[in-house]
């Protein structure tokens, strides 16, 4: 099979499209022809080895296809199958093999590339709006990247929830993809002051949460937008990690809350993994998130999507398709 491997870690040009051999399942393996790859940022720090993984290895977490064949032990899927995951190391080529409970079953009326497009950044909107801070009807929150894969289903979600959204962008281009998605103002924090921004949009209050996966740009001017006992969820480190910070000094700051989530640990258990992908599926089959797919790309193209995905020229999703 074609797919891409990583052997050192480096820039988009590590990313090498190679011939490998067809893997066969094992006990609790399903063997899965892979009809898109999802590409997610988390696949970014992978590849510069921020989160090492060993080497050589095929990068992206992500995707949907057709079981072909399984191993022992596999109760649950059948040969033809459509299924999904967000979590199988491995899913930048023709085949991968996932562990069966990872595999999230496609409903009917929901496309295979809409079931990738959705599933790891769906997911994680639905954890942060849900769990993570649960939003209440009425509450005001900031969102940063706002036309972002995440941000783009994150704002959707925030809305239907009731929420007043203040998104951030770095173009007016990306400014009005993040209106469509049902931003109410939008801050161009690349050209302006963010935290000024939403003091005046607050009356000096702040917000109740800020979700940010920018990291190392925003993350102390983020803290300084909160209301008192706001909370900063920071999920992300597209810029780069945040600094360090002294666990006191939320105190004087309003008693503030931080938390560092991870959709691992939040679909650690196989009933929540489905309840929460079951979730967002049926949002996106009534028509309450849209998912909007920004380009798909062969995958030999792995490199390119990469430096898109950086060069911050994207909004919304990026697919890979062997
Ligand atoms: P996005 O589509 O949101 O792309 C990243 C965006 O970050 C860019 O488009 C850009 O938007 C913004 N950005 C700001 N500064 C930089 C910079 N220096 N370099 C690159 N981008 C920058 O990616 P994803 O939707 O895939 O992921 C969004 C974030 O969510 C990532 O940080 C990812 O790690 C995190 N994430 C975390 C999860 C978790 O479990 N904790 C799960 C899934 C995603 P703009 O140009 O508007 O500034």
């Amino acid at each position: 099979m074609h797919a891409i491997q990583v052997s050192q870690y480096g820039g988009p040009e590590v990313l090498d499209y190679v011939q490998m051999p067809d893997p066969q399942p094992g006990p609790g393996q399903v063997l899965i022809k892979i009809g898109a790859a999802g590409v997610n940022y988390v696949d970014v720090y992978h590849r510069m080895g921020r989160y090492p993984q060993p080497l050589p290895f095929t990068p992206g977490l992500e995707g949907a296809g057709i079981v072909e064949a399984t191993g022992s032990n596999v109760g649950d899927f059948k040969p033809g199958q459509r299924v999904a995951w967000a979590q199988v190391l491995g899913s930048y080529a023709e085949y991968v093999l996932a562990p069966s409970d990872r595999l999230v079953p496609i409903p009917d009326g929901l496309e295979d590339q809409i079931a990738t497009a959705l599933l790891l950044q769906g997911m994680t909107a639905h954890m942060l709006a849900k769990d993570v801070f649960p939003i209440q009807p009425g509450q005001t929150i900031l969102i940063h990247a706002a036309a972002g894969g995440v941000g783009s289903l994150l704002t959707q979600v925030a809305k239907m929830f009731g929420a007043r959204v203040l998104g951030t962008t770095s173009t007016e281009a990306k400014a009005e993809k993040a209106r469509q998605a049902g931003a109410d103002e939008v801050i161009l924090y690349s050209h302006m002051d963010f935290e000024s921004e939403v003091k005046r949009l607050t009356d000096g209050k702040g917000v109740h949460v800020v979700y940010d996966s920018v990291g190392a740009t925003t993350f102390e001017k983020s803290l300084k937008c909160l209301r008192k006992r706001g909370m900063l969820v920071l999920f992300g480190s597209a810029s780069g990690p945040a600094p360090m910070l002294d666990p006191n000094s939320l105190a004087g700051m309003g008693s503030l809350f931080l938390t560092r989530p991870s959709l691992s640990h939040y679909t650690a258990e196989r009933e929540e993994l489905l309840r929460r992908a079951g979730e967002v599926f049926q949002w996106a089959i009534h028509g309450q998130l849209n998912v909007h797919i920004h380009k798909i790309y062969p995958l030999g193209d792995a490199p390119q999507a990469h430096s898109d995905l950086e060069d911050r020229i994207t909004s919304g999703k990026l697919l890979l398709v062997p």
